[in-house]
């Protein structure tokens, strides 16, 4: 039977994400001892474990089909890859970090400095557009203990939190590039691979819409009903249900998890009552 080849990082910050995505889909694996390969038990898929930066150039080859990697990582290795969607998790951004003591108005102060990075394409691309001549200096980890032995004045590397570069003396100055966890692939999937790939892209689609938003219940007064319901949108429009107290109505709804306690404090103000809230698994529409 055909299958669809999925490549994911081996260990690593994108590891235990993509596991769990797969296993929101309801792609249920096993994972041997060895990790290189396994096949999902209720999916047409077999999934390789690689290091990250090794993803791009077995989408591009065909030996993967498609493969969750980092934009960072997708965009400084330039392969011929097609990105499918976004995942919104591994986080984080690129950014170019001088050492605190260091007097930093503006990027021109980067002028003539040596650079430590893992990125040089993305960070060489960054300067030529600014005009900035800096001297890069590619390493392929610990960048950020580069300008303290002396190797560098300065780096571009992943943050997220800030806390490696505060330990290391170092403070943020520019961001290049803000990068999530991508789905990638192939340019050239033969036909039961697209198939079986736009089933995942479905659930995936839907896992996210899912996240996104939370279910809300509430009880509501009659005569309030009319202006609460103006407050809340719903997928096509609020469900109004009677309650056994004939004064009172039951009314349920979809909101968007960023406009969510905008919504509930204007639904608490206007009388509702027991708000409920709860996770939704998935929204197909
Ligand atoms: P591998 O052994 O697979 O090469 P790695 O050490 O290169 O792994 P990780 O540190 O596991 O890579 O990071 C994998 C990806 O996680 C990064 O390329 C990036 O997209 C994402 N990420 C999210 N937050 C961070 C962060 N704070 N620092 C580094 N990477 C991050
Ligand atoms: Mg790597």
């Amino acid at each position: 039977m055909d299958k669809l080849k999925i490549a994911i990082q081996k260990s690593g910050r994108l590891y235990e994400d993509s596991i769990k995505l797969l296993k929101d889909c309801s792609i249920e694996i096993n994972i041997g001892i060895d990790k290189l390969k396994t096949t999902a038990l209720n999916f047409p898929m077999e999934i390789l474990f690689l290091r990250d930066d090794d993803i791009p150039q077995y989408l591009e080859d065909g030996v993967a089909d498609i493969g969750i990697v980092g934009k960072n990582v997708l965009l400084e290795k330039r392969k011929k890859i097609q990105i499918k969607e976004t995942l919104g998790f591994g986080k984080c951004r690129l950014s170019i970090a001088v050492p605190k003591s260091l007097i930093y108005k503006n990027i021109n102060d980067l002028n003539g400095k040596r650079i430590a990075t893992s990125y040089p394409f993305l960070v060489r691309e960054f300067f030529e557009k600014k005009y900035i001549k800096a001297e890069i200096h590619e390493i392929s980890g610990a960048v950020e203990i580069a300008p303290g032995i002396g190797l560098a004045d300065c780096i571009c590397d992943l943050v997220s939190s800030g806390s490696t570069l505060f330990m290391n003396g170092l403070k943020e100055v520019e961001t290049i590039l803000q990068s999530e966890a991508v789905l990638a692939s192939h340019l050239h999937l033969g036909s039961p691979q697209n198939i079986i790939m736009d089933k995942l892209l479905f659930r995936i689609r839907a896992v996210k819409k899912a996240k996104n938003n939370k279910y809300i219940l509430l009880n509501v007064p009659n005569e309030r009903l009319e202006k609460i319901i103006s407050y809340l949108p719903g997928i096509k429009s609020p469900a109004i249900l009677p309650l056994a107290n004939s004064e009172c109505s039951s009314v349920h709804s979809v909101v968007n998890e960023n406009d969510f306690w905008g919504i509930v404090e204007n639904l608490k103000a206007l009388g509702a009552q027991d708000i409920l809230v709860l996770p939704i698994e998935k929204i197909i529409l």
